[in-house]
């Protein structure tokens, strides 16, 4: 463990903690920030108001519209001479959502990381490639910095030219892999087709920024023949670290002494009790750049606070089922792409690699499922009543799933796009 002593706290002692550490974030909001300062006072709440961790509750919530409405600069609680860094997210629709780090926050962020990297198994004698693009994005940065803070060997060799991504990993003997779990897939594929496959040695794929089903990452550690973690984290609270997996990847250990988390109805907003499933609200509690009181991430998931059976005590959270902002309407019914993939990877006849392609038709929305066949069962186009076999059992699983019918296509191996990020698998026509 990077830091065994908080990592292990007795959880009396953690809520402490975060007690001490809520009052005087509310107070150093309420004095630096104008947009804290105006919301708390309309909400009636001054920092001593706070007494105990439930008292968090009188304090609004914070969305990304907030955040939006306060571009660039206007959450941040640090003066401009100590910030010393800043990221923001892609903001594919209008303005992004800027944050602001101080020299303070680079180091809780690195330890955040370095834990959470520890935990899925990187070490001192780690190489890793981080194949996520560099740059205002927050993902390959932070990683990077928490895979040096524990001493392992790190490759930045940031995304794309997959064929040279392929030939350091083999001359270097890089063991660890950061991407996407799509970008994971695709080098593999390449690699077999390369000849070289056998000859990687990676054995950690620390993987992220990209929603993915256990389903799905079993597919890719089969394909690379590496055990992968998953950790959580926006740009908008920090970037990577809020969570992650440790080897018994059974919920993603949230950084306790450094993020409060909670779970609220998305509907009304009201708390939950502890274990719930609903929306994961998070408060920054050390961050001094740019803290967040009670930021509503939009993310459905489940909060575990027993002890975990590598020791640690920090809470964890399950793989969030899908945003809300992910979520398809589809015919009035709620689908999340995840559910797809779940049913898709639950057959061997099928490759990770899919699309979703929303259209409408004569007033009424029509969902085609485009997959590709996996490399042994390409044969099966030519077979037509074996082909139709196997449309007929996925078809019949995905409508017992979804509650839907669907229109489902199977395809030849590599039909469809590739990706060296975020895979894109929702083209959406209605609109
Ligand atoms: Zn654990």
């Amino acid at each position: 463990m990077f830091q065994k002593d908080i990592e292990t706290m007795p959880r009396s002692q953690i809520e402490a903690l975060q007690l001490e550490r809520l009052k005087s974030l509310v107070k150093y909001c309420y004095d630096n920030v104008p947009f804290y300062h105006k919301r708390l006072d309309e909400a009636g709440v001054t920092p001593e108001k706070i007494k105990t961790l439930a008292d968090i509750r009188y304090i609004p919530y914070t969305t990304k519209a907030d955040m939006r409405d306060n571009y660039p600069f206007g959450l941040f609680a640090a003066p401009q001479k100590d910030i010393v860094r800043i990221h923001a997210s892609s903001g594919t629709t209008g303005k992004p959502t800027v944050v602001g780090y101080t020299a303070g926050d680079l180091d809780m962020w690195s330890d955040c990381m370095a834990r959470l990297v520890m935990a899925a198994g990187a070490d001192e004698n780690t190489i890793v490639q981080i194949c996520f693009g560099y740059g205002l994005f927050t993902g390959a940065l932070g990683l990077h910095y928490g895979l040096e803070k524990i001493g392992a060997t790190v490759v930045p060799s940031s995304s794309g030219n997959t064929e040279k991504q392929i030939m350091l990993m083999k001359d270097f003997g890089t063991t660890a892999l950061v991407s996407t779990p799509s970008y994971a897939q695709y080098i593999g594929e390449l690699a077999r087709e390369k000849g070289v496959l056998g000859d990687l040695k990676l054995e950690l794929g620390l993987f992220g920024s990209e929603g993915c089903t256990i389903e799905m990452r079993n597919a890719v550690e089969k394909t690379l023949g590496l055990f992968a973690t998953d950790n959580y984290g926006m740009s908008e609270l920090n970037g990577p670290g809020v969570s992650g997996e440790c080897r018994e990847r059974c919920g993603m250990h949230i950084n306790e002494d450094h993020f409060l988390a909670e779970i609220i109805d998305p509907e009304t907003g009201e708390v939950l009790p502890r274990g719930s499933e609903g929306e994961l609200v998070v408060t920054t509690l050390t961050k001094r750049g740019m803290p967040v009181l009670r930021y509503r991430t939009k993310d459905i998931t489940r909060i575990d606070c027993e002890t975990c059976a590598c020791g640690r005590t920090f809470a964890r959270m399950e793989k969030p089922k899908g945003r809300s902002d992910d979520m398809l309407k589809i015919r009035g019914v709620n689908v999340f792409p995840s559910q797809i993939e779940t049913v898709l990877m639950g057959f061997e006849e099928i490759a990770p690699h899919y699309q979703l392609v929303l259209t409408r038709e004569n007033f009424s929305d029509r969902l085609e499922i485009k997959v590709e066949l996996a490399d042994g069962y390409t044969h099966l186009l030519d077979n037509f009543p074996q082909l139709e076999e196997l449309h007929a059992r996925i078809t019949k699983e995905l409508k017992i799933v979804l509650g839907i019918s669907t229109k489902l296509t199977l395809m030849g191996s590599k039909t469809l796009e590739r990706f060296q990020g975020k895979a894109k698998r929702i083209v959406d026509l209605r609109k």
